[in-house]
């Protein structure tokens, strides 16, 4: 198992950090969790092809962790020959009506381009001569909404979710655990700490966690409520008994000498497991 970082922020945009997007690659399969800005640069950079993820899963729809959709969906099929596996999509409520509001026929926002493709020359002769066969097939995509609970298990590997705590009623939200044959990993998207995500990542061996900022500076404002910073991200962590904390989706300001050191501190006076500060594009075997 190898886990990719490819978004590492918020909706802040920064060169370091925008956005989140995962992936774990499982044997020879690939799963995308979220799919923010610039998702399908940075898969490319980390030196993984858009048509090698079959499986995607959104945490919530918020544009930091699902604006680079409409993207990775026309790229993947874009240069797909017709071998490929049909992509898979979960997430909460919206996650169908998004697909199809991108894609359809005709409600779809990007269907002008797809049509085009499928008719004229110029995208028919790039497409057979990537080895692909005509009539050229318009995009197809399964997109599913799912609540908690088991949501898709693969040959050798299962995904669950479970309630997060963030912005409802306005949007749903989830957090997964990934369970494989070589460990287990849980993405909590964004969340303030809650017994639903603690359940999940019982045990885990990687607990990919939300950590915005110090929590102290945030203690008594909304940040704290919606959201998770240091000392939360990390008392999740240890009652849950993850063995490995990942951090992502820190803010901004807090990825500046003097203010990760005092994240750090906070985290680890908490947490005995070993912490990793995540940033783009840092992969690691698992
Ligand atoms: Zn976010």
């Amino acid at each position: 198992m190898r886990i990719h970082l490819l978004g590492c922020g918020t909706p802040y945009s920064t060169a370091e950090r925008f956005g989140s997007s995962y992936v774990v690659q499982v044997g020879a399969e690939y799963l995308m969790f979220d799919c923010g800005p610039s998702t399908t640069s940075k898969l490319v950079q980390s030196g993984l092809r858009p048509t090698w993820v079959d499986y995607l899963f959104f945490t919530h729809h918020h544009f930091d962790h699902d604006v680079d959709y409409p993207c990775f969906l026309l790229s993947r099929w874009n240069e797909s020959i017709g071998k490929e596996n049909e992509l898979q999509v979960f997430g909460p409520t919206l996650t169908e009506q998004l697909t199809h509001r991108l894609l359809d026929e005709h409600d779809g926002a990007f269907a002008h381009d797809w049509i085009a493709r499928i008719n004229h020359p110029l995208s028919l002769n790039a497409h057979t001569s990537r080895g692909g066969t005509l009539p050229r097939k318009p995009p197809i995509v399964r997109a599913k909404d799912v609540g908690p609970g088991s949501v898709f298990s693969g040959s050798s590997w299962e995904v669950t979710a479970a309630p997060a705590k963030h912005v409802q009623p306005w949007l749903d939200s989830l957090a997964y655990r990934l369970d494989t044959e070589d460990g287990s990993v849980v993405v909590t998207g964004d969340t303030a700490p809650c017994d639903t995500v603690i359940e999940l990542a019982r045990d885990v061996d990687i607990l990919i966690s939300l950590c915005v900022g110090v929590q102290e500076d945030f203690d008594g404002t909304a940040e704290a409520e919606y959201m998770s910073g240091s000392t939360a991200v990390a008392g999740v962590a240890q009652a849950a008994g993850a063995k490995k904390l990942v951090l992502v989706h820190q803010a901004h300001w807090l990825d500046v000498p003097g203010q990760t050191e005092r994240a750090l501190r906070d985290i680890t006076r908490i947490y005995d497991g070993e912490v990793v500060w995540g940033r783009e594009l840092m992969a690691f075997d698992a």
